[in-house]
C-alpha cells in the first residue's frame, strides 16, 4: 500500500466497545495489512474520554448539522461533548498518518458510516453517519464499514 488506513480498534479483537467486548470479525486481506503495519485502529468514544464498559448512546435526530447534533446516552446522559472530542482527536490521527481511507464499525453512533440507530433506543436503524464519520467525510476521507472490504480493496488498487 501506499499509505494507511483507519480502522475501529474493536474490529481488531480490542475489547473497547461499550459492553467492554470487540467485534468479532477476520478477514485475510486485512489481518495482511495488519501484520504489514498498514492500519491505524482507533476507538473515538474511548480517545473522546469515555469509560470501558460504558452506557450505550445514540444519536439524537435534529434538524442541524454537526454542530447541532446531540448524543445521549440510554440513562439521558449528554454525551455529545466527549463524542466530538473523540471525533477531532480521530481526525487529527487520521490526518498525521496520512490515511488514504477509514475501515469503520458499522451502525455506531461514532463509526457508523450509512446507518445509524435513530435515538429511540429501540434497535431501529436510519440512514446517516456517526460522529467520527462526518468528521472524517468533511475531510475528504473515503469510510467504508466491515462489510464493505471488498470495496475497500477496489478504492486501495485504485489508488496504488
Ligand atoms: Fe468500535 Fe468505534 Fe465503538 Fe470504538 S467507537 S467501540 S472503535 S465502533
Amino acid at each position: 500500500l501506499t499509505k494507511k488506513i483507519l480502522i475501529s480498534a474493536c474490529l481488531l479483537g480490542e475489547p473497547v466497545r461499550y459492553d467492554g467486548k470487540s467485534i468479532s470479525f477476520t478477514d485475510r486481506k486485512i489481518r495482511y495489512f495488519q501484520q504489514q503495519g498498514y492500519l491505524v485502529p482507533v476507538c473515538p468514544e474511548v480517545i473522546g474520554g469515555l469509560p470501558i464498559p460504558r452506557e450505550p448512546a445514540e444519536i439524537i435526530k435534529s434538524v442541524g448539522g454537526f454542530s447541532d447534533q446531540k448524543v445521549i446516552t440510554k440513562g439521558g446522559c449528554d454525551v455529545t461533548d466527549a463524542f466530538q472530542r473523540g471525533a477531532k482527536i480521530t481526525l487529527e490521527i487520521a490526518l498525521q498518518n496520512n490515511v488514504m481511507a477509514a475501515l469503520l464499525k458499522s451502525n455506531s453512533p461514532s463509526c457508523g458510516n450509512l446507518q445509524i440507530y435513530d435515538g429511540s433506543f429501540s434497535n431501529q436503524l436510519i440512514d446517516g453517519s456517526g460522529i467520527t464519520v462526518t468528521a472524517l467525510k468533511k475531510a475528504g476521507i473515503p469510510v467504508f464499514n466491515e462489510m464493505q472490504v471488498d470495496l475497500l480493496c477496489d478504492f486501495i488498487e485504485r489508488q496504488d
